[in-house]
């Protein structure tokens, strides 16, 4: 009988989150996060469920080096990678390509398929086959599960999934919409059914996973039918720092006419684009400080914002037929009355509202925020990222373990 805690890991490329969380009741009994690693100033913060955070401030010169240190705090609560309670440890690997659509445990030919995938994901899946490398390393003898961010969207029809560009020359280079966020789409989708009460499978949402990366998707019956991030998180919304859709022109007016290079508009459009390009600022809070004190290029990096959020729900409304709920998740989604209320006004004809005084409390769960008398359920659903990874991890251990007894 294996232990029942899964650590998870989200490895970036100079940080490095972890959870560990035991599933028997879902308890979190540490976070953490390790940053800046191979720069200067490393720094980790560990936060064990029983006790006071700790901050470190020193050399974590590779990733090696920042689980190690992660690894340490750990044990100095009785909660150490050694432990046999330690049943696998889950990977947050953000592309999957067309491969992954399942949790899947790792061996020398999936790391391999996820060195494959670099070049559609050079920026993430290098720092996530770290992650997985180095947690090998040092429990060689444990499960190591991948979930992916791209698997929730393999179901995706080709209509939804092809850009309509040359097959032949598409297909050589890969080149399609894979979907991003695909684990808080999946968990938040459920538990909006759950919160109506209903089963996923009766169930039609649009979900808007609004952060600082943000997208949505189109979800029937529990499973994903379009969603806005394509090839790369960056189509789709408008985003903190990141344009979302453009004119692919853009890309060649600004190499021909403003003599720019690939890179430089690579960080243009993922860097000092979104929010941040149009007003200065990406954090949604101090944009709304500055709309309500006047503002007006706040106001108009606000407006672009909410048009283009309000295009993709009537767009997925189009794709659903039918949708019976609409969600709002993640850092913005979760937090702010504002956006949600502006997203959905004038929308009425579509069965959508939000009810002002339900939109201004705040809370932790998931509740609903529409009239009680409304068409359409408008949610705000809490998303677990670290937790839906975890409960993959351990389900597909689990599932692995009774398939060896028989
Ligand atoms: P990510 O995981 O993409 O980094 P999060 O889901 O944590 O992002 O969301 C971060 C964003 O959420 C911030 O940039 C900020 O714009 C927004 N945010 C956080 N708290 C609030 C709040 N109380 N009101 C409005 N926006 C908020």
């Amino acid at each position: 009988m294996s232990g029942s805690r899964v650590l998870v890991l989200n490895s970036g490329s100079s940080s490095v989150k972890y959870q560990l969380l035991d599933m028997r009741d879902g308890g979190r009994l540490a976070v953490g996060l390790v940053e800046r690693i191979g720069e200067s100033g490393s720094r980790l913060k560990h936060s064990p469920a029983d006790g006071e955070s700790r901050e470190w401030n020193g050399s974590v010169p590779d990733h090696d080096a920042a689980l190690k240190a992660m690894a340490a705090e750990l044990d100095r609560d009785g909660l150490g990678l050694g432990s046999p309670e330690l049943a696998a440890i889950g990977h947050r690997v953000v592309h999957g390509g067309l491969r992954f659509t399942e949790p899947t445990v790792v061996d020398d030919a999936v790391l391999a398929e996820i060195e494959r995938l670099i070049p559609v994901a050079p920026l993430h899946n290098p720092a996530n086959l770290t992650g997985i490398r180095t947690a090998q390393a040092l429990r060689p003898d444990l499960p190591q599960v991948a979930v992916f961010d791209t698997a929730f969207h393999t179901t995706m029809p080709e209509s939804a999934a092809r850009y309509a560009i040359d097959v032949e020359t598409a297909d050589a280079h890969r080149v399609r919409r894979y979907g991003f966020h695909g684990t808080s789409h999946a968990y938040v989708s459920r538990e909006t059914a759950r919160l109506l009460g209903r089963a996923p499978e009766d169930v039609n949402v649009i979900v808007l996973h609004l952060g600082n990366g943000a997208s949505a998707s189109a979800v029937r019956g529990g499973r994903c039918v379009d969603t806005s991030m394509g090839l790369t998180p960056l189509e789709g919304l408008v985003m903190g720092t990141r344009s979302g859709d453009t004119d692919p022109a853009v890309i060649f007016h600004l190499m021909r006419v403003g003599g720019m290079s690939a890179d430089e508009i690579d960080t243009l459009l993922n860097k000092r684009s979104g929010l941040i390009g149009l007003c200065g600022d990406n954090d949604m809070r101090e944009i709304r400080r500055r709309v309500d004190a006047g503002d007006e290029r706040a106001g108009l990096a606000f407006d672009i914002y909410i048009h283009r959020l309000k295009k993709y729900i009537g767009a997925y409304y189009a794709v659903l037929g039918r949708v019976d709920a609409v969600a709002f998740t993640a850092g913005v989604g979760e937090n702010s009355a504002p956006v949600r209320e502006a997203a959905v006004a004038g929308l009425e004809g579509l069965g959508l509202a939000v009810d002002g005084g339900l939109n201004a409390v705040r809370g932790d769960g998931a509740r609903l925020i529409s009239p009680a008398d409304a068409r359409v359920a408008v949610a705000v659903v809490p998303t677990d990222e670290e937790m839906e990874i975890a409960a993959q991890t351990y389900a597909l251990v689990n599932d692995s373990g009774n398939q060896n007894l028989t």
